[in-house]
C-alpha cells in the first residue's frame, strides 16, 4: 500500500478546476454569509484534501424483516437490525464527544423512537440538532423508491416526515440535502420534486456501472440535474452528487459489529497488534484515488451501512482514532490529507463555495445495472397485486383527506365513532419505501405492508361514514366493497333496495359507469333528482348477475343513486355468446359512438382500433407472451428475481396462438371475452360514451410445474414507424422520451443519452418504469396505454409496445432478499386494466392526461341499505353535494386538500400539462384561478404559500445556487400572493396552508343541492 500524498511530502495547491478547461467565463461568486445552519459546520483546510467522514445508518423500513421487527431487533437471526438500539447508542456516543457527527434519514423510525424518550433525552437531542452534530438528511417518512412510485404519494410521504421534523426541531431540523443512497435507479421527477421542496442537493448511491466508470474518468460524479422540461430553470435544477462507493465505507474500514472481517484500529505503538500504520496508509491511498474522480479539494466517505451503529461506540472510537492519527501524521510528515467528521449539508456547502461550473444532466438514471446482464428492471413489475393495492389506497387516502377537510370536525367524530386519515397516511408513507412498493421484500414483510394499509382503510371508512352522514344529512350504514373488481359486494348481492353514494375526488364533474353484482330480478336505478337512468340489470358474472348504470357526480362531491328491484323476474339476460373460430378473413367488431375495435376470428386476437370521429385506423395485434426465467439446478450467473429481470432467451413465448372468444353486447356495454389459457384471460370492453378501449386482463396463478419461472407481458404490435423512440411517464407526471437505438446506426438497438452503451441485455436493458402511461407515435398517430399500477415496459421493435403484468420466479437473484418471488398466496392471481387511446398526436395529451387523472383519483363507490335515520332532528337529506362552488379548468389538478391544523388546511394545485404538450385545446397555457369563495363548506381567511412539502414559507425559502455549464439562470422572484389570482405555469405545483372557517350548514349557502 502506498500513500501518494504522504510519500511525496508535498502540500498540494491549486485545487478545483485548475488545469482543466472551463467552459465560458467564470460564474459570479456566491454572495453573502453562509446560511445560518452552516455556521455549525466543521473547520476545513483550504489547501488540503479534506475527507468528510459521514457516519450514517441505512435503516430499511421493512425488507427481510417487518418494520416492527427491525425497530425492536426481533428475529435478528433473519437479518441483524435493531433501530431502537441504534438510536439509543448513537445519541449517547454523540453526547460523549462533541466533534462527532451523525446523519439520520428515516422518520418512520426516528419519530417512533422520539416519542419513547424522556424529556431530558429529548432536550439533549434538540441540542445536538441545534449544534449540527445530529443532522437529518432527506427527512421523508421513508427513503422512497423512484421507479414504482406515483408523484402524489412521494409528495405525501415527504410531507409527513418533514412535518414531524419541523414540528419537533423547527428550522434547526430541516434537512437541506436529499439522501437517496439505496433506491435502484433514479427518476427525473423525483429530482424535480426535491428541488421544489427546497433541497440544496441530493446524494445518490446507485447508478449504472458503465455510467459510473465513465463519470469517474471524466470527473462528472457531481453535476447539476435539470429535472423538468417545463418548469423555468432553476426551479427544478438539483445539484446531484454520486457517491464513490455506494453508501458503504471503504474496504477494510468497516467498524460495525456486523463487519466481521475488518480489524479495529489499534493505534498503540507498544502493542504487537498495532495496525495503525497499515490502516492509515490504506486510508490515504483510498482517499487519494477517490479524489481523482472528483473536482474540489473535498471528498466524502460514507462510514456506515445497513442497520449499522447498533454499537455506535465501536464505529466512533475507531473513527476518532483514524481522525487523530491521520491529522497528526499530516502535521508530522506533510501529508496533504485532512480528515474530519462532517455531514452531507456541510460537504455540499464546501462544493458550493468552490464556485465551479458543473455538467448538466437532463435525462434520468434508469435502468440501473450493477454489472453486465444485471439489470434491476424486474422490480418495476414485481408483486403486481401489492402495487395495485397501494395505488387504490392512494386514491382512497385522498378521498379520506378531502372529506376530513370538507366536513371537519364532524368527519373525525360522529355517529360511527372516531376516524381519521392519519393511520392510512402513515401506512401509505411506509409503502413508498424502496423495498415495499418495489416488491423486493420477503413475503412475510409484503403481507405486513398489506396489513398496515388495511388497518388504515378501517379508520378512513369510519371517517367517510361520518363525513357522508354529515354532508348528506342522513345516517346510513355506509359500506364500501373492496372486492368490486372481482364482482363481490355482499350488500348489493342480497338487497332488493339500496343506495349507491359515489364520491368524486376531482375538481370537475365526472361521468362513470357503476357496475355492481346484484340478486336476480329487474332493477330500477334513480338519480338524485328521482329520474330513472338507463341501466343494464342482467350482465352475467361468475355467480351473480351484474347491474350497470351511468352515474354523474359533481366536482369534489357526491351523488346518491337509489337502486330497487322492481320485479323478481329476470329481465332478458345478456349471455356472452361463444364465437366459433373461422379461418381466413372473418372478423368481429365491438363499437360505441367513438371507437370500433375489430377482432380476428381465426386467432381471437384484437386486430384493429379505429377512432370514428378523427377517422384514425390502426391495425394491431395484441396478445400475451412470457419470458423464460431461470430454473432450479440450472447453471446461470444471474437469474431473474424480485429485483432483476434476466430472461433466458430474448424472444418471449406466446401464452397461446389463439384465444377462445365470447361476445357480449348490451345497450350500455360491448365486450369480447378472450380466453388465452387456463391462467390468462382478458375482456376487451367499450362502455357507451367511453373514448378509450379497456383491456381487463386476468393472469395467474402462473404455473411453474414445468420448472420455469415466467415473466408475463401484454404486447401490442402495430405498423407504426416509430424510429426507435417510445415514451414513458416519470412517476406519473412528466414524460421522458426513450430511445432504443441510435439514429445514425440502423439496427443498433440500444441507447443511453449520455454515454455509448455496451448492451448486454437487449430486452431487460431496454425496460423502463411505467407508472401511469407509455406511448409510441409515428408523428401522426399516437397509441397510448394507461396502466392502473406501476409496471415495467418497453418498445423493443418499431411499432411494438409491451408491459410486464406479472412474474413468478423460482430463484432468488442474490441481492439480499434471499427468497424467490413465488407469491403462493393471494398475490398469485392478478386482475388489472390497460386503457388504450388512439389519437392524433396534437390532441393525444388532452386524452391521456385527463384520463390518467380520472383513473388515479377514481370515484369512490359507497353502498348503504335504504331507510335510515336523519343525521339530527331537522336535518335535510341531500342526495347531491359539491365541495366546490365552481369547477376548476381541465388543466388544473387538485393534488391535495387535507386537514393541516385545527383551523388550517393544506391545499395543492397543479397544472397537469407540460409545456407545449397540447396543441388542440390550448391546455398547455398558463392558467389563473380565483380561490376566493371557491369551496362550499369553508371560507379561506388567510393564505400562505409554502414550498412543495409545506415545511417552509415560499417567500423566505432560498436554495444554494449552482452554475451549470450551459450558463447560470437567476432564481425568479416570488410574486406577491393574491388569492383572487393564482397563476399556474405548465407542470407547476403550488402549495398553500390556508386558514379557514367552516360553515355550519355549508349546503344551505351554495351550489344547487338536490333534496330528497
Ligand atoms: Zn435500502
Amino acid at each position: 500500500m502506498t500513500a501518494l500524498g504522504r510519500a511525496s511530502g508535498v502540500r498540494v495547491g491549486g485545487w478545483g478546476d485548475a488545469g482543466r478547461a472551463m467552459r465560458g467565463p467564470p460564474p459570479p461568486l456566491p454572495s453573502g454569509p453562509p446560511p445560518l445552519h452552516l455556521f455549525t459546520c466543521p473547520t476545513v483546510q483550504p489547501d488540503m484534501l479534506n475527507v468528510h467522514l459521514l457516519p450514517h445508518t441505512h435503516d430499511d423500513v421493512g425488507w427481510v424483516k417487518t418494520v416492527d421487527q427491525y425497530y425492536y431487533g426481533v428475529q435478528n437471526e433473519l437479518h441483524h437490525g435493531a433501530v431502537k438500539n441504534i438510536l439509543d447508542s448513537v445519541i449517547s456516543a454523540l453526547r460523549a464527544e462533541p466533534s462527532r457527527r451523525f446523519v439520520y434519514v428515516e422518520m418512520a423510525f426516528f419519530s417512533r423512537w422520539w416519542h419513547q424518550q424522556t424529556n431530558a433525552t429529548q432536550q439533549a437531542v434538540r441540542e445536538l440538532v441545534r449544534q449540527g452534530r445530529l443532522e437529518f438528511a432527506n427527512g421523508g417518512w421513508v427513503m422512497n423508491d423512484e421507479a414504482a412510485t406515483h408523484y402524489g404519494a412521494i409528495v405525501d410521504q415527504m410531507t409527513l416526515g418533514l412535518r414531524f421534523l419541523q414540528d419537533t426541531f423547527g428550522d434547526d431540523g430541516r434537512p437541506r440535502v436529499a439522501w437517496h443512497i439505496d433506491p435502484f435507479g433514479h427518476s427525473r421527477e423525483q429530482a424535480s420534486l426535491f428541488a421544489q421542496m427546497g433541497f440544496d442537493g441530493i446524494f445518490l448511491g446507485r447508478m449504472d456501472y458503465q455510467d459510473r466508470e465513465l463519470r469517474k474518468k471524466k470527473r462528472e460524479m457531481e453535476l447539476v440535474w435539470r429535472a423538468s422540461a417545463s418548469l423555468q430553470p432553476p426551479t427544478a435544477d438539483l445539484f446531484t452528487g454520486l457517491l464513490s462507493n455506494a453508501y458503504d465505507p471503504p474496504k477494510h474500514l468497516c467498524w460495525d459489529l456486523v463487519c466481521d472481517h475488518d480489524s479495529s484500529m489499534v493505534g498503540d505503538p507498544f502493542s504487537p497488534e498495532d495496525n495503525a500504520d497499515v490502516l492509515i496508509d490504506h486510508f490515504l491511498d483510498v482517499a487519494t484515488k477517490q479524489w481523482q474522480s472528483y473536482r474540489t479539494n473535498h471528498i466524502v466517505m460514507t462510514m456506515g451501512g445497513d442497520f449499522h451503529y447498533e454499537n455506535a461506540h465501536m464505529w466512533f472510537s475507531n473513527l476518532d482514532k483514524l481522525i487523530q492519527l491521520v491529522n497528526a501524521e499530516q502535521q508530522a510528515s506533510g501529508s496533504p490529507v485532512h480528515v474530519l467528521y462532517s455531514t452531507p449539508a456541510c460537504y455540499l456547502w464546501e462544493l458550493n463555495k468552490a464556485n465551479l461550473t458543473w455538467s448538466l444532466k437532463e435525462d434520468d438514471f434508469f435502468p440501473y445495472a450493477d454489472g453486465p446482464h444485471q439489470f434491476w428492471t424486474g422490480y418495476f413489475s414485481s408483486r403486481p397485486a401489492l402495487k395495485r393495492y397501494e395505488r387504490v389506497s392512494y386514491n382512497f387516502l385522498q378521498v379520506c383527506k378531502q372529506l376530513e377537510a370538507l366536513a371537519a370536525p364532524a368527519a373525525n367524530v360522529g355517529p360511527y365513532g372516531s376516524g381519521d386519515s392519519a393511520l392510512l397516511e402513515e401506512a401509505m408513507a411506509v409503502l413508498q419505501h424502496h423495498d415495499a412498493i418495489t416488491g423486493t421484500s420477503r413475503q412475510l414483510v409484503a403481507d405486513d405492508y398489506a396489513r398496515r394499509l388495511a388497518a388504515g382503510w378501517g379508520r378512513c371508512e369510519v371517517l367517510l361514514s361520518n363525513a357522508l352522514a354529515r354532508l348528506s344529512g342522513s345516517q346510513e350504514a355506509f359500506s364500501i366493497c373492496p372486492e368490486l373488481n372481482i364482482s363481490v359486494c355482499p350488500l348489493s348481492q342480497t338487497s332488493a333496495r339500496f343506495q349507491v353514494a359515489i364520491y368524486n375526488p376531482l375538481a370537475r364533474k365526472v361521468d362513470r359507469m357503476v357496475r355492481l353484482p346484484v340478486s336476480a330480478g329487474a332493477f330500477l336505478v334513480k338519480d338524485p333528482s328521482g329520474h330513472a337512468v338507463p341501466s343494464d340489470d342482467s350482465l352475467p358474472s361468475s355467480s351473480f348477475p351484474e347491474l350497470l348504470f351511468s352515474a354523474s357526480v359533481p366536482a369534489l362531491g357526491f351523488s346518491i343513486y337509489s337502486v330497487s328491484r322492481v320485479s323478481l323476474r329476470r329481465s332478458k339476460t345478456h349471455i356472452p355468446q361463444p364465437i366459433s373460430q373461422k379461418p381466413g378473413s372473418a372478423v368481429l367488431n365491438i363499437k360505441n359512438e367513438h371507437i370500433r375495435a375489430t377482432f380476428n376470428l381465426e386467432t381471437g386476437f384484437l386486430m384493429q382500433i379505429e377512432d370514428l370521429e378523427q377517422k384514425l385506423v390502426l391495425p394491431m395485434n395484441q396478445s400475451f407472451f412470457w419470458y423464460k426465467a431461470g430454473t432450479v439446478g440450472q447453471k446461470i450467473s444471474q437469474s431473474s428475481g424480485a429485483y432483476i429481470f434476466k430472461p433466458q432467451q430474448q424472444k418471449p413465448l406466446p401464452v397461446s396462438d389463439s384465444a377462445q372468444i365470447h361476445l357480449l353486447k348490451t345497450p350500455l356495454v360491448q365486450e369480447v371475452h378472450q380466453n388465452f389459457s387456463a391462467w390468462c384471460a382478458q375482456v376487451v370492453r367499450l362502455y357507451r360514451g367511453q373514448r378509450h378501449l379497456e383491456l381487463e386482463w386476468t393472469v395467474g396463478p402462473i404455473p411453474v410445474g414445468d420448472k420455469w419461472g415466467k415473466e408475463v407481458i401484454s404486447r401490442f404490435d402495430m405498423p407504426l414507424d416509430t424510429k426507435g423512440y417510445f415514451y414513458t411517464d416519470s412517476n406519473g407526471r412528466e414524460i421522458l422520451k426513450r430511445r432504443k437505438k441510435r439514429e445514425s446506426r440502423v439496427g443498433e438497438r440500444n441507447y443511453r443519452p449520455t454515454w455509448n452503451l455496451n448492451q448486454t441485455e437487449p430486452v431487460a436493458g431496454n425496460y423502463y418504469p411505467v407508472n401511469t402511461r407509455i406511448y409510441i407515435t409515428d408523428g401522426k398517430k399516437q397509441l397510448t396505454v394507461l396502466t392502473d399500477r406501476s409496471q415495467g415496459g418497453s418498445s423493443l421493435q418499431d411499432g411494438s409496445l409491451e408491459l410486464m403484468v406479472h412474474r413468478r420466479l423460482l430463484l432468488d437473484d442474490n441481492r439480499g432478499v434471499g427468497e424467490p418471488l413465488l407469491e403462493e398466496g393471494s398475490g398469485s392471481w392478478v386482475r388489472g386494466r390497460h386503457l388504450v387511446l388512439l389519437d392524433a398526436v396534437g390532441t393525444a395529451a388532452a386524452g391521456h392526461r385527463l384520463l390518467a387523472e380520472k383513473e388515479v383519483l377514481a370515484p369512490q363507490v359507497v353502498l348503504a341499505p335504504s331507510g335510515s335515520a336523519l343525521y339530527h332532528p331537522g336535518a335535510t337529506r341531500q342526495l347531491q353535494f359539491s365541495g366546490l362552488r365552481r369547477e376548476l379548468p381541465p388543466s388544473v389538478h387538485l393534488l391535495t386538500l387535507a386537514r393541516w391544523g385545527p383551523q388550517t388546511l393544506l391545499l395543492r394545485l397543479e397544472h397537469q400539462f407540460a409545456r407545449g404538450e397540447d396543441s388542440g385545446r390550448n391546455l398547455s397555457s398558463p392558467v389563473t384561478l380565483n380561490l376566493q369563495n371557491l369551496f362550499s363548506t369553508f371560507t379561506i381567511t388567510r393564505l400562505q404559500e409554502t414550498t412543495l412539502a409545506a415545511n417552509q414559507p415560499r417567500a423566505s425559502a432560498s436554495r444554494l445556487q449552482w452554475n451549470p455549464d450551459t450558463g447560470t439562470t437567476p432564481t425568479p422572484t416570488v410574486p406577491p400572493l393574491d388569492p383572487a389570482s393564482i397563476t399556474l405555469q405548465p407542470m407547476e405545483i403550488r402549495t398553500f396552508v390556508a386558514s379557514v372557517q367552516w360553515e355550519e350548514f355549508a349546503w344551505s349557502h351554495g351550489g344547487d343541492p338536490v333534496q330528497a
